[in-house]
């Protein structure tokens, strides 16, 4: 039977933006979540970059709590000290963003079903008579019950948030550190101007994410941050950190966006970006399927031409870190430094697409 509807399990960003795209274009497009509210009780940061962010097609500006030009970076007892002239990223709230895309989605004409936990049997009944798109996150039941490949190795999270004052509210503080959180890094973010989120990230999943946030809470440089002021709030989540084997199954007509692909930036565990221009992406290899009987496994092509080399240089780079003791990076940083790649990054970087970076580097060198 010919599909001429869509079920997208997942009512985060991914799943929602691809909805949005597929309702606006005249699809009858359902959307399935387990909350009351999709988006709330969610312990994940929302650091964008701007250039990313202007690709989603989202009038994201009404979560923005912050806006950042820059990074600082510490490893070993060394920084590099990164600011761009003006705003690079914005600092987002999560819950308000998820409304933001609940309300483009819902205006666009899909219906949201909230509270409904889509079990591996109903999978196969819906999958009768509409095209599935898998956006339910990092533990996909679509991706297990479609078998599309191994879940891929993830990141534990633990985070919290503290009301203070900052001296550079600004820009947020990575602690490079391989041996106390392998595999990620601990952080410092000006979440807004007086609300400071202190978290860490590890692949070292026998340890628990609180003890190792504790430990970072002794640090000095945290101590200093945060003086005597208590938590406001915070939890733990997972970050996949490499991509799925699968995202498509055109036999089946499943797709599979956002952290249920593991379309993560491996190096920062940042998701929304690459997670919604696939959710886009998906959405255009349907319409092309449901109007034309074109193949589903245009999404898949379009999303490794787009983004395949900028994941496998996340994936990269994330393995260099994880290969290196802090000692290790620590020089790294002096040498960079000494060679002049702060001024480069401040000019250059970008912080989803290092291929872009990359290229400008063996183009025109450190130069102007
Ligand atoms: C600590 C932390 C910090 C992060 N910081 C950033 C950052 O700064 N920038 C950035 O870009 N990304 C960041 N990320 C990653 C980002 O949060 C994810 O990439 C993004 O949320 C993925 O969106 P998604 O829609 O794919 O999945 P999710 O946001 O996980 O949404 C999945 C939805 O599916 C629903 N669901 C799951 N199973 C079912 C089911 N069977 N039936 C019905 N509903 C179901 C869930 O309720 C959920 O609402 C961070 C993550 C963490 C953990």
């Amino acid at each position: 039977m010919k599909k001429e509807s869509v079920a997208v399990i997942g009512g985060g960003t991914a799943g929602l933006i691809a909805a949005r795209s597929l309702s606006a274009d005249g699809i009858i497009t359902t959307v399935y979540d387990q909350k009351p509210v999709p988006g709330e009780g969610i312990h994940a940061s929302g650091i964008l970059s701007l250039t990313g962010l202007g690709t989603l097609g989202l009038d994201y500006t009404k979560a923005v709590t912050n806006t950042l030009r820059g990074a600082n970076i510490h490893a070993n007892g060394r920084t590099m000290r990164i600011r761009a002239r003006g705003a690079v990223a914005a600092v987002l709230d999560r819950k308000r963003l998820n409304e933001i895309c609940i309300d483009n989605a819902e205006r666009a004409g899909t219906s949201i079903v909230t509270g409904k936990r889509i079990a591996r049997k109903e999978l196969d009944a819906l999958a009768e008579d509409s095209v599935i798109i898998g956006a339910d996150g990092a533990v996909s039941t679509v991706a297990k019950h479609f078998g599309m490949g191994a879940a891929p190795p993830y990141a534990i999270t633990y985070k919290q948030e503290y009301n203070v004052t900052m001296a550079e509210p600004d820009a947020a503080d990575l602690f490079f550190d391989s041996r106390s959180w392998p595999g990620l890094f601990a952080w410092l973010c000006p979440n807004a101007k007086d609300v400071l989120e202190v978290g860490v990230g590890t692949t070292a999943h026998s340890v628990n994410s609180r003890h190792v946030l504790e430990r970072f809470l002794r640090t000095k440089e945290v101590a200093e941050a945060i003086g005597k002021s208590r938590p406001i709030c915070g939890g733990a989540s997972i970050i996949p950190m490499a991509r799925r084997e699968r995202i498509v199954d055109p036999k089946r007509e499943v797709l599979l966006v956002g952290d249920a692909a593991g379309q993560v930036k491996s190096t920062t565990g940042g998701g929304i970006i690459f997670g919604g221009n696939a959710a886009l992406m998906a959405a255009d290899a349907i319409k092309g399927h449901i109007r034309n009987g074109l193949d589903l496994s245009a999404y898949e092509k379009r999303f490794m031409s787009r983004y395949g080399m900028d994941m496998k240089l996340h994936s990269m780079i994330n393995r260099l870190y994880s290969s290196l003791g802090p000692e290790s990076i620590g020089r790294i940083i002096s040498m960079s430094k000494a060679i002049g790649i702060e001024g480069f990054l401040e000019r250059y970087g970008d912080m989803d697409r290092p291929s872009l970076v990359i290229r400008r580097f063996f183009l025109r060198g450190l130069a102007d």
